[in-house]
């Protein structure tokens, strides 16, 4: 895999330290800013053929019957549960999901209404939420649809801002793309997951990694509640809900996830395992 090294996709320098190193990535640390991300990174024609290969299919494919029912039914209930938060900002309209994968946040939406558009750059998800479900899905790149102005009520971003290579440039298209009114959704992991690193250092008796090279999906950004909110406003948005997004599918990170909600709502501390935002156009 061939890398190339970065600068800082929320503030341009290349000033940082690097906080972990795991073979040819490292992770570092913006000196100016605080953005945590992954350098050197894969090149994007790299990152493609990794995603063409659809690393979570494969996945999927080798668990047993019984554990790809269980996660499939639960995959279903958290599409159903976005969609509920998402509908408490706006009841209906025109709504883009960038990353959707195989399309089942958007069939969820369809089935309650709203009329779907997806962005992928898997060709099999793509052409899987096109014949399953339906969807007018786009092959590529969000900046690569070329979709008009003004033109959605609402743009989510599921998990998919930690795996592009231009965070800042996804987010500026999102609000081109919007209406005056738009809702602009994003849930990433949380770098400081801290209830999560207390219990895996607990049972593993190490710390976790911030990203290994194992990973099914490559992380390249790794955002904070500060770092997340800094790059939407730079982009044009003002948050107006930060959350947990604490809608996991293995039983035990649900568990810490519960833990961390709590804590939320008692010291406002957000160190859930994934960080959800809802924001406006500024
Ligand atoms: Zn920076």
């Amino acid at each position: 895999m061939k890398f190339k090294y970065v600068g800082c996709n929320l503030c341009g320098q290349n000033n940082f330290k690097i906080l972990q190193a795991d073979g040819p990535f490292k992770v570092v640390k913006c000196k100016n800013c605080g953005l945590i991300y992954t350098n050197p990174q894969p090149e994007e024609t790299r990152l493609l053929e990794h995603y063409r290969q659809d690393p979570h299919a494969l996945w999927l494919k080798k668990q047993p019957a019984a554990v790809k029912k269980s996660w499939e039914r639960r995959f279903k209930k958290v599409q159903a549960k976005r969609l509920k938060k998402v509908q408490s900002f706006k009841r209906a309209g025109a709504l883009l999901d960038v990353g959707c994968g195989y399309g089942f946040f958007l069939s969820e939406a369809k089935f309650n209404g709203w009329n779907v558009y997806g962005v992928e750059i898997s060709e099999g998800a793509v052409s899987y939420a096109k014949n399953v479900f339906g969807i007018d899905a786009f092959k590529g790149e969000l900046r690569d649809a070329h979709f008009p102005d003004n033109s959605f009520d609402v743009v989510t971003f599921w998990h998919l801002l930690e795996h592009s290579i231009d965070p800042l440039g996804n987010l500026i298209e999102a609000k081109r793309i919007l209406k005056p009114d738009g809702i602009l959704v994003v849930a990433v992991p949380n770098v400081r997951n801290y209830i999560y690193r207390v219990a895996y250092m607990f049972f593993k008796l190490k710390a976790p990694k911030i990203f290994s090279q194992g990973l099914r999906k490559i992380h390249l950004y790794h955002f904070s509640v500060n770092t997340l909110k800094e790059i939407i406003r730079k982009a044009g948005f003002t948050p107006i809900k930060f959350d947990i997004d604490k809608e996991r599918s293995a039983l035990p990170e649900r568990v810490l996830d519960t833990f961390a909600w709590i804590l939320y709502k008692i010291l406002r501390i957000n160190l859930g395992i994934a960080l959800e935002v809802y924001a406006r156009k500024s």
